[in-house]
């Protein structure tokens, strides 16, 4: 069996609040809670949840954009969170991030050429102008747009077009895995298609491995080959896709689960609503932070103990006291 090729292990993130007259630390917002995971070349992990659930802060941690609390990533075998700024430059040609908000990302004053060509440049990847030139053209094509687009600002282009400039960005040093962090959110849903299946073309064309964060599970279904579902910064249930859209066996995943519209008009799926909000980051619930708004939560079980995740079918692991 090969090694995978991003190995995270107990990854913890606290946010310290400070306040009064000295500035101390008064509070933490606990962001992540000991998420641990494996991914192999070339699979796709899906990340899901709710906002605030932690998702988007483990995809910057692994990247070291945030500094983890505690834990480990070890990115081909090499330790990701004790690397020096040295090794985290090389590290950055592996591993690439496309963000949420394609109008946030890119630099509204710098041409698109410049912006898919700065890390070129970084990397001193290109000898001279003409290769540095052609490189930018074949990335641009390679995520359908065209050479003249080169010479262009980024607020002359629709949000699916800033997407694929962004994912031309990160492609620019090819990398190995790429972290989508909502990459598809703020799109409309036929460009998120367009954009899902670009980047599923890029996969097959590069080898690339992908983590695929999103709030939504009806938007990962169709590119992930595993989904972990995430909820007050734990993984609650992690599966080959196909097991957790057909058997999903923790309460929360069900609730998600329910709320996907399936295109058949004659079958029906029950909605199950959750109560309230998601509690504070600040202060997470005890034990299985689920239990304020899980429907079959058990008192003096699930307020006290914490559930750890175990082995429910093949690769499909769940943290619940009352699901085997
Ligand atoms: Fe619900 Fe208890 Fe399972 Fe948590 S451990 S999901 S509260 S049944």
């Amino acid at each position: 069996m090969t090694a995978p090729l991003l190995q995270v292990k107990n990854l913890v993130k606290q946010f310290p609040i400070k306040g009064g007259l000295l500035q101390r630390v008064v509070d933490r917002v606990h962001a992540i809670d000991g998420v641990s995971f494996d991914l192999a070349a070339g699979e796709t992990l899906g990340v899901v949840g709710e906002s605030g659930c932690g998702k988007s802060t483990t995809g910057r941690c692994i990247l070291r954009l945030l500094e983890p609390t505690s834990g480990e990533v070890l990115f081909n075998g090499q330790n990701v969170t004790t690397a020096s700024k040295t090794e985290l430059r090389a590290l950055a040609r592996d591993m690439q991030i496309i963000f949420q908000d394609p109008y946030a990302s890119l630099n509204p004053r710098m041409t698109v050429g410049a912006i898919i060509g700065e890390a070129l440049t970084i990397h001193k990847l290109t000898p001279t102008r003409d290769a540095y030139e052609a490189r930018i053209v074949q990335l641009l094509e390679t995520v359908g747009l065209s050479a003249d687009h080169m010479r262009r600002y980024p607020h002359e282009f629709s949000g699916g077009q800033r997407q694929r400039i962004g994912i031309a960005r990160a492609l620019a040093v090819s990398p190995k895995l790429v972290i989508c962090d909502e990459a598809v959110s703020a799109l409309d849903v036929s460009i998120q298609a367009q954009v899902i299946n670009l980047l599923e073309d890029l996969q097959q064309q590069f080898d690339l491995t992908y983590i695929f964060i999103a709030h939504d599970l009806s938007v990962v279904e169709h590119i992930s080959d595993r989904v972990a579902v995430m909820y007050l910064g734990r993984i609650v249930e992690i599966a080959p896709a196909h097991a957790l859209y057909s058997n999903p066996r923790h309460p929360y995943t069900e609730a998600l689960l329910s709320a996907v519209p399936i295109p058949d008009p004659k079958v029906k799926r029950r909605r199950i609503r959750l109560q309230g909000d998601v509690p504070s980051p600040i202060r997470p619930p005890p034990g299985c932070h689920f239990h304020t708004r899980c429907p079959i939560a058990q008192k003096g079980l699930c307020d006290i103990e914490v559930p750890v995740l175990k082995t429910v079918g093949e690769g499909h692991q769940v943290a619940c006291h009352l699901r085997s």
